[in-house]
This record gives structure tokens, C-alpha cells and sequence, in this order.
């Protein structure tokens, strides 16, 4: 502190036995991250060496860089050993016992070169204090790669720390030994480190060696050293160059679906990928896989894995991809992110918002590339990928401009077309709109009547279809109409004008609706008596209603949507129900004509259905 005409001027400081606790709770939110922190250490203490040798500065020839993990369940210790770089006396004194003095932030300022960091995986200066979140003393044990003699580190929990030269005549490299606490007994389990090691340093670039401890093991003595040998011989538990660091033009389709499969544990192939490379100033790579999913049986919930230069930091982050990539799985490798920040200001972070425009972009191209140039694979993955394409284009205007040529819809025939090709087909019969049904089963008998006609129907039955359907209206201007709501011209027949005043009042009085309006027309079809038709509008309003009522009736009354009966007037039935003289007869079959009206739009209501059967009964008696 200094003292210039009465002000004081000094920087703040803080006490170790303060700062300490709160590191040990607040530092990560998961206590397992100590160990990708300690790792990543080891790995840029290589990396820095490596840098160093391609300087010139360091014979790097004849090095074999490695990293160790070692369980040692009897000392309670957890070791990570690396033969990197190493520290000297000053720099442990530097690096260690100074909170948040980054070593890394250090060397890329002094061997910076327009890249950057270089891979370098430590910035802020804290990883190293997240052992203390499961240890309660960490011993370092490091000798630098300059020649200094051997140095050891031990810091309590409280901060207090030893430091002093020592005559291990070890290699170069550091040891970080941590003795576990309480808190961090857990990680006693080899299985437990396994699975840390799996998930944060799977693809780390330096080789990593975990040594469970097994050989400690007395009863096991006699095969040691065949067993140390066989140690030696093991894979590393990490990849050390992950396919999306190669150029796409290098990885084979057997290279990215081994990697689909072995990262994602699936056992399916995925339906295609996308290799992303974004250069300077973006700098980030990645693989997005579209998963073989079945979105009628299969939870759609994907996984994009986020690395910091190879090192896990978390899945499926939505500040960085869209929430609508989130059905899809993937890695993304992004070292330029700001990590340690807070997830509200990676939100409004442009650099955030650029690489997730570039994800879209590469996503959007790929599915029209698919589309135009393997136009029937695409359609093969269609049923895949649609629920992802849809709500991609709900929650994201962008999203939608981009892929909205390569939309498939998908006709009751199961064929694939584009709402385009559709108009296109529709030109001589019902220019500018396109009939859909939303159920196969319960609207067959109108889906049969536009098939026989060569109308196209198409299939929305999918859960966002609905909200989609308005999406289309709006952006191509076109026109959906479900089956029923209206009578396609193309279903009306040549026969002979008929109407009858009685007749209607007497659909207005079985179907229990004075508003319902009757009316006469010729179908193609003659052996369908009546048919209803809804308005596509007021369908769609109490659609929606019933969608956001709480205890939404099971099936719509007609009373508000002013439906049509359109009777038949080349129906032989209709035709004979007008003569028929005797009135209750007369009544009981104009009121199964109207419940198979219904039937053959909707499924009855629980009324509706016994009267109808009662109905019927009664019908057959007479028939006989
Ligand atoms: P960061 O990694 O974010 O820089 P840390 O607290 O994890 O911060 O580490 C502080 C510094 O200690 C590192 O930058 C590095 O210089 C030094 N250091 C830590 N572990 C090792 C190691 N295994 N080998 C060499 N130097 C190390």
C-alpha cells in the first residue's frame, strides 16, 4: 500500500485460510472435476515441452510423453504423473503457492504466436486448488526440464505450505500426489476414476496410463513383474487425435461410425454426419451425427459433448447450441469459448452466438445437399429426421429460410414430396391447397375417396405437425385443408340435382343440431350416403381449445363449428329414405346415416356410440 497526498492506494488482498474453504465448496460445481483439472495440468506441461521442441529449444527425439493415473487404496493416495515440462523452485513458487497466477497464462504470453494458446489448456489460474476439494494435503514432486534439482511441494488444507529441494533423483516431470480426504473417499474406487477418466480426458492428446493399483496386491507378487510389464504394454485410456481434429476429406465412413458408436454407445449406425472446421476467427471443430432414432417409439433427447482443446466440459451446454441441435449428438471442440464464466454471459456472448449461427449454417447445407443430391436416401432418413427438421424450423425463422426447399411431406401412400411438387400435382384438381388427414384409421373413408380420384393426401399426424402446418401457410402461402372440410371438387359425381325440404329438417332433428346445415350434392361415390364436412378454421379452433382446456372433451361437438351434412343425391339409400313414409323408421335410419356420417369423420363420443348401437339393432330386426 502507498500513501500519495493522503490516499491510500493498494491492490486487495486476500488471506489463504479465507480463500481456501471457499474454494474447496464453490470452486466446481462437480467435486469430480479435480481430477480432468490435475490431468489437464499434466497435458499442458507436455504441450508446453512439445512447443518448446518444435522452437528448437528442446530435443524432443528420442521422448516418449506420457501421462500416469495411479490409485494407491492402502495410502489413500491419488497420483497423476506426467513427464512434461516440470517446474523449478521459483516457478512452483510462482504457480503454486500464488492463487490464480496462471503458469499457462504465463508461457502463451511469452511464446505466444498467432494462434494463440496453442492447445494450452489452463488460464485462470485455480485448477490446481481443486484437489483440495477431495484431499486434505497435495504433495507435488517436480523437476524441471532446464536441469534445477528436484523439487517438493506439500500445501495443507488450510493453505500452510513446505517447499524444498530434495535428492530424489527423479526424471523430468511432476508427481501430484493427493492424499484423499473424507469428502474425496469415493475416489478410492478404481472404477469411479475409470469413469471420471472416461468422461473428461477421453481425448486428451497426451497418452494417459491408469494404474489401478492392482499389482499392490500381495498374494499376486509372483506375477509383478510380468504384470508391471503388461502395464506397460497397455493402451492409454485416451485417444489422443480424435477424428474431429482430422479433415474430413482424411476420415473414412467406418472411422466416423466406429467413433458414433464408441462415444455415444450406440450399437446402431447413425443416418449421416456432419464434419464441421471452422477456421480463424471462429476456430472450432466438431461432428454432429443425426442418431437412427424413432421418434413414434424412441425418446428424442440427443447429447452434444462441448471439449475445451480436447478436454470434456460438459454436455449438452444450450447457451452454445440451439436447443434444437440438442436432439442430435455430437462433439464440439471449442477453445476459444470463455469457460469459466458464467452460463447468462455465454448467452449474450457474440462469439457464442457466431459459432452457433455456423452450426446452423453447416446443419441447413447438409440437409439440402442430401436432398439434392441423394434425393431417396434423404427421404429414406425422413421419417428420422423430421421431428428435428420441424421443430428446428419453430423455434428458428433462420433455421426454416435455410432448409425450407428440402421439407417432405409424407402422403397416406407413404411417398415423399415437397409442398411444391405437391401444388404441382394439384394444379388441374385443387390448385393451391393440400388435403391432409391426421389420422389414417379413423378418416380411411375419405382417404379412400380422395385416393380414388388420384388426390393426395397427406399424412400430419407428427406432435408439432399442427404448429408446423401453420408455419408452411404462412411462409409459402399455401392452403392445408384437412380431408373434411370441405368437398374437393374432384369428389363430386355428374348425377342428377336432388334436394328435400324433409329430409333436412330431419338431419337437423337426429343429429340434435339446429345450426347443421343440410345440403344435396352428387358424389363420385355412390354408395357413401353422407358425408360431413367441418370448415378447416373452426376445426382448427376447437382443435385448439380442447388441446388447452384442462379437461378438454373427447370429441367435438358440432354446435359451434357449423359443419355441414352433404347428403348424397346419387345415393340409392338416400334417395329411398325420402320415400319411405313411415315416420319412425324414416327417423331411425337418417339417425344411423348421421352416426356413420360421424363415424367416418371421428371417433363417436360415449353417447353418440350407444345410441348408434341401439340403433343398429334395431335395424337388423327389421331386416329380417
Ligand atoms: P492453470 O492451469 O489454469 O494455469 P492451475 O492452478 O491449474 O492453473 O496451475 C497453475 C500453474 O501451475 C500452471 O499454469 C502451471 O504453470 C503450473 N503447473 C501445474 N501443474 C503442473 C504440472 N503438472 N507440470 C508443470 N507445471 C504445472
Amino acid at each position: 500500500m502507498s500513501e500519495e497526498n493522503n490516499i491510500k492506494k493498494g491492490g486487495i488482498s486476500v488471506q489463504t485460510e479465507h480463500i481456501f474453504p471457499v474454494i474447496k465448496k464453490w470452486l466446481y460445481s462437480e467435486k469430480e472435476i479435480f481430477l480432468r483439472e490435475i490431468v489437464s495440468n499434466a497435458c499442458d506441461a507436455v504441450t508446453k515441452l512439445r512447443r518448446l521442441a518444435g522452437l528448437g529449444q528442446f530435443d524432443d527425439t528420442n521422448e516418449k510423453f506420457e501421462i500416469r493415473v495411479t490409485l494407491d487404496a492402502d495410502e489413500k493416495t491419488l497420483t497423476v504423473s506426467d513427464n512434461g515440462i516440470g517446474m523449478n523452485e521459483e516457478e512452483i513458487e510462482n504457480y503454486l503457492c500464488k492463487i490464480a497466477l496462471s503458469g499457462a497464462a504465463d508461457f502463451i504470453k511469452k511464446y505466444e504466436n498467432e494462434n494463440g494458446g496453442d492447445g494450452i489448456i489452463g488460464h485462470f489460474g485455480l485448477g490446481f486448488y481443486s484437489a483440495f476439494m477431495v484431499s486434505d494435503k497435495v504433495e507435488v514432486i517436480s523437476r524441471s526440464f532446464d536441469g534445477s534439482p528436484t523439487c517438493r511441494f506439500i500445501c495443507s488444507e488450510n493453505g500452510d505450505y513446505t517447499l524444498e529441494k530434495c535428492d530424489n533423483e527423479r526424471q523430468r516431470g511432476t508427481d501430484v500426489i493427493m492424499y484423499l480426504s473424507l469428502e474425496g473417499e469415493e475416489y478410492l474406487k478404481k472404477g469411479k476414476i475409470r469413469e471420471i477418466l472416461d468422461k473428461y480426458c477421453a481425448f486428451m492428446p497426451t497418452p494417459i496410463y491408469f494404474d489401478d493399483g492392482e499389482e499392490q496386491d500381495e498374494s499376486k507378487k509372483e506375477n509383478d513383474d510380468q504384470k508391471k510389464q503388461d502395464k506397460k504394454d497397455a493402451e492409454p485410456i485416451n485417444d489422443v487425435c480424435p477424428l474431429w481434429l482430422k479433415n474430413a476429406s482424411d476420415c473414412t465412413d467406418k472411422e466416423y461410425v466406429d467413433f458414433y458408436h464408441k462415444v455415444f454407445s450406440d450399437y446402431r449406425d447413425p443416418l449421416f454426419w456432419i464434419h464441421i472446421n471452422a477456421d480463424y476467427p471462429l476456430n472450432f471443430k466438431g461432428i454432429l451425427f443425426f442418431p437412427p432414432i424413432r421418434p413414434e417409439f424412441e425418446n428424442i433427447e440427443g447429447q452434444v459433448k462441448l471439449y475445451y482443446n480436447q478436454v470434456f466440459v460438459a454436455d449438452n451446454i444450450k447457451e452454445v447450441i440451439p436447443e434444437y441441435l440438442l436432439m442430435l449428438r455430437g462433439v464440439l471442440d471449442c477453445p476459444e469459448l470463455p469457460l469459466n464464466v458464467s452460463r447468462s454471459y455465454l448467452q449474450s456472448n457474440s462469439y457464442v452466438t457466431k459459432v452457433s449461427g455456423h452450426i446452423i449454417k453447416k446443419v441447413a447445407d447438409k440437409l439440402n445437399s442430401l436432398y439434392n443430391t441423394q434425393r431417396e436416401k434423404y427421404e429414406g432418413f425422413w421419417d428420422s429426421i423430421k421431428i428435428f427438421v420441424e421443430y428446428g424450423c419453430l423455434r428458428d425463422k433462420k433455421f426454416f429460410d435455410r432448409v425450407k426447399d428440402a421439407i417432405l411431406l409424407t402422403t397416406c401412400k407413404n411417398k415423399k414430396v415437397t409442398a411444391a411438387e405437391y401444388l404441382e400435382s394439384a394444379k388441374d384438381t385443387h390448385e393451391g391447397k393440400i388435403y391432409y388427414a391426421t389420422d389414417k384409421v379413423s378418416q380411411a373413408q375419405y382417404i379412400s375417396m380422395f385416393e380414388d380420384k388420384s388426390i393426395e393426401v397427406v399424412l400430419m399426424n407428427g406432435p408439432v405437425d399442427m404448429q408446423f402446418m401453420s408455419l408452411i401457410e404462412e411462409e409459402l402461402k399455401v392452403k392445408f385443408l384437412r380431408i373434411d372440410a370441405d368437398l374437393a371438387s374432384a369428389l363430386k359425381g355428374e348425377g342428377e340435382a336432388f334436394s328435400s325440404e324433409g329430409l333436412e329438417a330431419l338431419f337437423k332433428k337426429v343429429s340434435q343440431n339446429e345450426k347443421l346445415t343440410v345440403k344435396f350434392e352428387p358424389l363420385a361415390n355412390e354408395n357413401v350416403p353422407a358425408l360431413l364436412n367441418v370448415p378447416e378454421e373452426m376445426r382448427r379452433y376447437e382443435d385448439m381449445m380442447r388441446y388447452y382446456s384442462a379437461n378438454g372433451e373427447e370429441t367435438p361437438s358440432f354446435a359451434m363449428t357449423g359443419a355441414t351434412l352433404i347428403l348424397n343425391s346419387s345415393s340409392p339409400l338416400v334417395k329411398k329414405l325420402d320415400s319411405v313414409s313411415e315416420d319412425d323408421k324414416k327417423e331411425r335410419v337418417a339417425s344411423q346415416i348421421w352416426s356413420l356420417a360421424l363415424l367416418a369423420q371421428r371417433q363417436l363420443s360415449a353417447s353418440e356410440l350407444c345410441s348408434f348401437l341401439e340403433m343398429s339393432y334395431k335395424t337388423l330386426e327389421d331386416s329380417i
